[in-house]
């Protein structure tokens, strides 16, 4: 299996995040995340780790706004060329908008990070641009990988595929908390959403975000798109993360209504409960027939994952995995979350084994 993989991820590392109940804490999206997934997938001979190719602003301006990709790009540079007082290390806004319209993007510095950063985890330092648009560009390629496999003008897979093609892109920083114009929860570019738009080109994409938090920034992108069925399955957002999305009424709008899936779970949920909650987001799946299936692979899931309050354990992982890779699909799985750095590589390998092919 193919992954793909930027070390420029490694230029984005905030020094902090501002946690729950204010406290300043070391940021928990750091570079020994993927660090540590590299070098497990790098024991296994049967993982090839690939570079990603530079796709251009293209498929990311298709889904996300250029304004923001804009703010995103210069924030930091700007925040440095001005003049204050104190340590600038990370930006972080103090000053959000109200909810309602919200027409007038401010011209000064500050009044725009309020505008597009969202909350306090999704701090922007020197690299976190370049870094972001490589985990894209990660994402892009794996897509690109299965498209030729598949055959992008026919439909039809090659014969020589005793499974659909499958590959992964090992993307840091994640993306299913990014919207369409706004950075949250160590997310900027939203790499699957990026992936998706680009893949619906071919024909109608799923994506299934397992990642514990709701994967509210592709909701945000999708929610009006019927060639795009988003689904997530995540802790209850009434009492996790990010809290005002994620609901099972919330199931899309206009042209979108009913391409919107979210199944919230119970704190403490076990792998049984999980299993039997992804059944049936499986048959919905099924029902909409994909070309492609883009999975937003969340390792928070994991029972004795630091910011999880759900008890999948590894073998759960596994047989999440199976399950999705019974649906026989060609499949790109994206990394998202997932902060227990000891358990990290054995939990995505847990997960990307049912999906390797054979080729006569
Ligand atoms: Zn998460």
């Amino acid at each position: 299996m193919k992954v793909f993989y930027s070390p420029t991820h490694r230029q984005h590392a905030p020094p902090f995040e501002i946690f729950d109940g204010g406290e300043k804490i070391t940021n928990f999206e750091m570079p020994e995340r993927v660090e540590r997934i590299l070098s497990a997938l790098r024991a296994e001979a049967r993982y090839e780790i690939v570079p990603p190719e530079d796709f251009g602003l293209g498929p990311i301006e298709a889904v996300h706004d250029r304004g923001y990709l804009r703010f995103l790009q210069t924030a930091f540079d700007e925040w440095l060329a001005e003049d204050t007082d104190y340590e600038r290390t990370a930006l972080l806004p103090a000053t959000f908008p109200l909810p309602g319209p919200r027409g007038h993007v401010p011209t000064t510095l500050l009044g725009r990070a309020g505008y597009y950063m969202t909350d306090l985890s999704a701090p922007i330092v020197s690299g976190t641009y370049a870094a972001a648009l490589a985990s894209a560009n990660c994402a892009l390629s794996g897509a690109k990988a299965l498209a030729e496999a598949k055959g992008p003008t026919t439909g039809q897979k090659p014969s020589s595929f005793i499974l659909p093609p499958s590959s992964f892109a090992l993307c840091r920083p994640p993306g299913h908390h990014a919207g369409r114009a706004n950075c949250a929860g160590y997310c900027y570019i939203n790499n699957a959403a990026v992936t998706a738009g680009w893949l619906a080109q071919f024909g109608p994409v799923t994506i299934l975000d397992i990642d514990y938090h709701a994967g509210n920034g592709t909701q945000d992108i999708f929610y009006e798109r019927a060639d795009v069925l988003t689904i997530s399955i995540h802790a209850d957002p009434n009492f996790e993360y990010p809290y005002y999305s994620g609901y099972a009424d919330q199931t899309g709008a206009g042209a979108g209504l009913g391409f919107h899936q979210n199944y919230p779970l119970a704190l403490g949920t076990d792998d049984a409960a999980y299993l039997s909650t992804l059944e049936k987001a499986i048959e919905r799946i099924s029902l909409f027939q994909p070309a492609f299936l883009v999975v937003s692979a969340g390792m928070d899931i994991y029972g004795e994952d630091p910011l999880g309050r759900i008890r999948i354990t590894r073998e759960g992982i596994r047989q999440i995995g199976q399950k999705i890779a019974a649906l026989n699909l060609p499949t790109l799985a994206v990394m998202e979350g997932g902060y227990n750095n000891e358990a990290l590589g054995l939990n995505v390998c847990a997960f990307l084994e049912a999906f390797h092919y054979k080729t006569p």
